[in-house]
């Protein structure tokens, strides 16, 4: 019996999605098995004189080929380009193809990301794995941002996704530079000035001071010029010999455009995108970094699945936040306070009934976003003494010397918050908010631990 699908086969001719204009012209072609429909089944994309990789890179992305093969025949560089061919003939298609084939077979081994919630992430992992690159940051002027990754050519919003993937130790940072940004459009491709501190006009004079010693007087050198020869304004003598007459004690800004005068300018941005102008002190930056895989990066991309890190990402930074084992020790601590001296003691859980299914249906980032602001909520209704940790579905709170009331209200607020406040795109987020008495804590330390 015979595989009908066989990769391995090393006779297996090579499919191409030609890309480019006037194909006609290219006589190489009726050698080569290759189609122009993007969307019909091909191994490796080359690129022709004329084609239109912005246009190219969408589509591959929108129907999961982005991590497919290029070799740039054009006459123009494209860096996302995994080998260059040299001349347009059947022989240079074949090297090519040869020289590609065990990305080919490294791109073949990952599974589909084509319907992936968390798709632009996964193809940022797999283009550094299947490529053994790091994710490099670049300058690119062309862009409003600044700095691009060749790699990611074809994934939009590449810094947010980038920095979740970081975030989520799937890949290590590596300083890159720091950019200003305008605060009205994001670009930052920014004219930085020195500014008249009065009007905020560029238009500035730097001029000489000069003190005359006789008369005491100071002032810019242009007051001191007449006809060539510096005569003092104040005592009406001339000043002929440096450092004999007068000395030069340091310079001032003249504003061409209201006359001001200043030590020291003032630093501004103006946006050479939108024209909107910042100030030095209020302009907001960017940090950029060079990107690299982590073993937890490789094992995601492998699988297809990003880790979410659940609701311990919720309260990671909350005061009061405790591990589980602590959390079990506190409260065996105020069990035996609050049986003994009939003290009230609260206990409040959060859980999210539905993580499997947000997992499966809403992206990593979007998750991450909507846990944040769980632990904001929670954060709201929690004293400096209440205690609180998380397991992976669930937030637990220990609230001391808290009467039934005033946990009634915690509990009200929890769930009105989580109601209005927090939504995602096509899925319901489903909260339970409950509370435990004194003859619940052996069930709730089996839940805990
Ligand atoms: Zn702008
Ligand atoms: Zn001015
Ligand atoms: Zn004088």
């Amino acid at each position: 019996m015979t595989n009908p699908i066989d990769d391995t086969n090393p006779d297996a001719e090579t499919r191409f999605l030609v890309w480019g204009e006037q194909l006609e012209k290219y006589r190489a072609l009726d050698e080569i098995n290759y189609t122009t429909d993007i969307e019909e089944p091909f191994d490796v994309v080359a690129l022709l004189p004329g084609a239109d990789t912005g246009q190219l890179l969408a589509q591959l992305f929108q129907q999961g080929d982005l991590l497919s093969p290029i070799i740039n025949f054009s006459d123009e560089a494209f860096d996302r380009a995994d080998a260059t061919g040299h001349s347009i003939t059947a022989a240079e298609f074949q090297r090519c193809s040869d020289e590609l084939a065990a990305l080919s077979r490294s791109v073949a081994s990952l599974p589909d990301y084509s319907t992936n919630a968390d798709k632009a992430g996964l193809y940022a992992l797999a283009l550094a794995y299947t490529r053994h690159q790091r994710l490099e940051a670049q300058w690119l002027p062309s862009s409003p941002l600044m700095v691009g990754y060749s790699l990611l050519a074809g994934i939009a919003d590449y810094p947010g996704q980038l920095e979740d993937l970081a975030n989520n130790g799937l890949l290590n940072r590596s300083s890159f530079d720091k950019l200003h940004n305008c605060n009205h459009c994001g670009s930052s491709r920014l004219n930085v000035r020195e500014e008249c501190s009065a009007c905020r006009s560029s238009n500035l004079n730097e001029q000489s001071l000069i003190h005359h010693y006789s008369c005491a007087y100071q002032a810019p050198e242009q007051e001191f010029l007449r006809n060539n020869k510096l005569n003092c304004p104040k005592c009406k003598k001339e000043l002929r010999h440096y450092a004999v007459d007068y000395d030069k004690p340091g310079s001032v800004f003249l504003c061409g455009d209201c006359n001001h005068s200043s030590s020291a300018p003032l630093v501004g941005f103006v946006c050479t995108d939108c024209g909107n102008h910042t100030d030095g002190d209020a302009i907001g930056s960017r940090q950029w970094y060079h990107y690299e895989l982590t073993p937890d990066g490789i094992v995601a991309l492998q699988t297809g699945v990003l880790p979410y890190r659940g609701m311990q990402s919720a309260i990671s930074t909350t005061i009061g936040a405790v591990s589980r084992r602590d959390f079990i020790k506190h409260l065996h601590a105020f069990e035996r306070v609050a049986s003994r001296y009939d003290r009230p003691l609260g206990i409040i859980s959060v859980t999210l009934l539905n993580s499997e299914k947000l997992v499966q249906e809403v992206s990593n980032r979007q998750l991450s976003k909507t846990f944040a602001l769980i632990g904001e909520i929670i954060c709201q209704v929690l004293r400096t003494s209440d205690l609180i940790t998380a397991t992976p579905d669930a937030v637990f709170m220990l609230l001391p010397e808290t009467a039934k009331e005033g946990i009634d209200i915690a509990i009200n607020r929890i769930s009105t918050a989580v109601k209005e406040k927090v939504s995602l795109e096509g899925a319901n987020i489903d909260i339970a908010v409950d509370q435990y008495g004194l003859d619940d804590i052996e069930q709730l330390q089996e839940i805990i631990a």
